[in-house]
Protein backbone atom coordinates (compact mmCIF):
# COMPACT_ATOMS: atom_id res chain seq x y z
CA UNK A 1 0.00 0.00 0.00
CA UNK A 2 1.61 3.61 -0.94
CA UNK A 3 1.37 6.07 1.86
CA UNK A 4 -0.74 8.12 0.10
CA UNK A 5 -3.28 5.74 0.36
CA UNK A 6 -2.35 4.47 3.72
CA UNK A 7 -2.41 8.36 4.58
CA UNK A 8 -5.64 8.40 3.27
CA UNK A 9 -7.04 5.46 4.67
CA UNK A 10 -6.75 6.84 7.69
CA UNK A 11 -8.23 9.94 7.63
CA UNK A 12 -11.37 8.23 6.42
CA UNK A 13 -11.20 6.48 9.91
CA UNK A 14 -10.71 9.94 11.88
CA UNK A 15 -7.30 9.53 12.24
CA UNK A 16 -4.05 10.69 11.07
CA UNK A 17 -0.54 9.07 9.83
CA UNK A 18 2.02 10.73 11.44
CA UNK A 19 6.21 9.50 10.36
CA UNK A 20 7.76 9.06 13.86
CA UNK A 21 11.97 9.35 14.10
CA UNK A 22 13.27 5.99 15.42
CA UNK A 23 16.06 7.74 16.94
CA UNK A 24 14.72 10.88 18.81
CA UNK A 25 10.78 10.69 18.07
CA UNK A 26 10.01 14.06 16.73
CA UNK A 27 6.97 13.17 14.84
CA UNK A 28 6.65 14.48 10.81
CA UNK A 29 3.32 14.48 9.31
CA UNK A 30 4.49 14.37 5.28
CA UNK A 31 6.42 11.91 3.69
CA UNK A 32 10.28 12.96 4.31
CA UNK A 33 13.37 11.49 4.11
CA UNK A 34 15.24 13.12 7.37
CA UNK A 35 14.04 13.56 10.53
CA UNK A 36 13.91 17.86 10.77
CA UNK A 37 14.97 17.66 14.27
CA UNK A 38 18.30 14.80 14.26
CA UNK A 39 18.66 13.84 10.77
CA UNK A 40 17.52 10.27 11.23
CA UNK A 41 16.36 8.55 8.21
CA UNK A 42 14.57 6.08 10.17
CA UNK A 43 10.17 6.31 10.47
CA UNK A 44 7.43 4.31 11.89
CA UNK A 45 3.95 5.22 12.06
CA UNK A 46 2.14 7.02 14.49
CA UNK A 47 -1.35 7.02 14.17
CA UNK A 48 -2.68 10.31 15.55
CA UNK A 49 -6.26 11.28 16.80
CA UNK A 50 -7.08 13.39 13.76
CA UNK A 51 -8.81 15.65 16.47
CA UNK A 52 -7.57 19.11 17.79
CA UNK A 53 -8.31 22.96 17.40
CA UNK A 54 -8.61 25.08 14.87
CA UNK A 55 -5.28 27.24 14.41
CA UNK A 56 -6.31 29.31 11.60
CA UNK A 57 -7.96 29.36 8.16
CA UNK A 58 -8.41 31.22 4.88
CA UNK A 59 -12.47 31.24 3.79
CA UNK A 60 -12.52 30.77 0.09
CA UNK A 61 -15.61 32.87 -1.45
CA UNK A 62 -13.42 32.80 -5.44
CA UNK A 63 -13.25 29.26 -5.83
CA UNK A 64 -10.49 27.12 -8.28
CA UNK A 65 -12.25 25.76 -11.05
CA UNK A 66 -14.22 22.49 -9.86
CA UNK A 67 -15.03 23.76 -6.78
CA UNK A 68 -17.67 26.17 -7.78
CA UNK A 69 -20.60 23.85 -5.97
CA UNK A 70 -18.89 23.52 -2.83
CA UNK A 71 -18.43 27.57 -1.75
CA UNK A 72 -18.97 29.01 0.86
CA UNK A 73 -16.21 26.87 2.49
CA UNK A 74 -12.71 27.66 4.24
CA UNK A 75 -9.34 25.91 4.07
CA UNK A 76 -8.51 25.19 7.42
CA UNK A 77 -5.32 24.30 9.41
CA UNK A 78 -5.86 22.51 12.46
CA UNK A 79 -3.93 22.14 14.93
CA UNK A 80 -4.04 18.57 16.67
CA UNK A 81 -4.45 17.34 20.25
CA UNK A 82 -1.70 15.15 20.45
CA UNK A 83 1.14 15.90 19.18
CA UNK A 84 0.76 19.46 18.08
CA UNK A 85 1.36 18.78 14.44
CA UNK A 86 -1.04 20.72 11.67
CA UNK A 87 -3.01 19.46 9.14
CA UNK A 88 -4.48 21.49 6.43
CA UNK A 89 -8.36 20.66 5.09
CA UNK A 90 -11.60 21.38 3.87
CA UNK A 91 -14.43 22.46 5.94
CA UNK A 92 -17.70 23.15 4.72
CA UNK A 93 -20.13 26.02 5.06
CA UNK A 94 -18.04 28.89 6.59
CA UNK A 95 -19.29 32.04 5.14
CA UNK A 96 -17.65 34.96 7.87
CA UNK A 97 -15.37 34.55 10.26
CA UNK A 98 -17.79 34.55 13.19
CA UNK A 99 -18.54 31.10 11.78
CA UNK A 100 -15.33 29.83 12.67
CA UNK A 101 -13.37 31.47 15.94
CA UNK A 102 -9.89 30.36 15.93
CA UNK A 103 -9.71 27.54 19.11
CA UNK A 104 -12.95 25.50 17.99
CA UNK A 105 -13.10 22.13 18.34
CA UNK A 106 -12.68 20.08 15.33
CA UNK A 107 -11.79 16.29 13.75
CA UNK A 108 -10.79 14.97 10.41
CA UNK A 109 -13.69 13.23 9.00
CA UNK A 110 -12.43 11.78 5.56
CA UNK A 111 -11.26 12.64 2.38
CA UNK A 112 -12.54 12.65 -1.85
CA UNK A 113 -11.81 15.65 -4.34
CA UNK A 114 -11.52 18.43 -1.68
CA UNK A 115 -8.75 16.77 0.47
CA UNK A 116 -8.60 16.09 3.87
CA UNK A 117 -12.59 17.04 5.22
CA UNK A 118 -12.74 18.24 8.50
CA UNK A 119 -15.93 19.11 10.47
CA UNK A 120 -16.63 20.75 13.59
CA UNK A 121 -16.95 18.99 16.96
ZN1 LIG B 1 14.89 12.40 14.93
Amino acid sequence: MSSKQEFVDNVKAGKVLAKKCTKCGELHLATIYFCKKCGNKGFENAILAGEGTIATYTIITVPPTGFEKYTPYAWVVLNLDESGLRISGFMAGIKTPSDLPIGTRAKVTGFDDRGVLIEKQ
